[in-house]
């Protein structure tokens, strides 16, 4: 009796392969969805809000079933959440687990909030370098040199 309950716990919060996005700063889980583009994903996701973390006071997660997430995926979620762990499991197994890290530079993954600028106006990819400011994040465009803040990030479509 006691093992079907463990199996139906397990069946619940395990998935079998994919990705698990643990530590998500609160208030943040759907923005990872949408930048991640997972909103029309086909295959099974877990989210989970407003869970008690002893490290964050609270966090939220993201359990993607058969996906795995390349670096481009991985430094936007470093921008919506510099807080978060990436989990990989294979056959039920962690293989991988590694904290996300802010990049020093970002390319092509978030628009630049001058309308003047160049990349918005021609087929130009932007360029930012990335900055710290008072625990929060900055984009310094390579082309206007204009500061795009974290709560106007607005991310391109991977
Ligand atoms: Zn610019």
């Amino acid at each position: 009796m006691e093992s079907n309950i463990k199996r139906k716990e397990l069946n619940v919060s395990a998935i079998e392969n994919g990705t698990v996005i643990d530590h998500i700063s609160q208030g943040k889980v759907l923005q990872v969805v949408k930048i991640l583009g997972l909103e029309s994903f086909e295959d099974q996701i877990y989210l989970g809000a407003n869970l008690e973390s002893k490290k964050f006071g609270k966090k939220g997660i993201i359990k993607v079933s058969n996906r795995f997430f390349q670096e481009d995926d991985i430094n936007r979620i470093a921008l919506v959440s510099p807080t978060a762990t990436i989990i990989e499991i294979r056959d039920y197994d962690i293989i991988k687990k590694f904290n996300v890290q802010v990049p020093e530079k970002v390319a092509g993954i978030v628009k630049c909030i001058n309308p003047k600028c160049v990349t918005n106006n021609q087929k130009i990819p932007t360029k930012f370098e990335v900055y710290t400011i008072d625990d929060r994040l900055r984009l310094k465009c390579h082309y206007c040199e204009k500061f795009t803040n974290q709560e106007n990030f607005e991310f391109n479509q991977g």
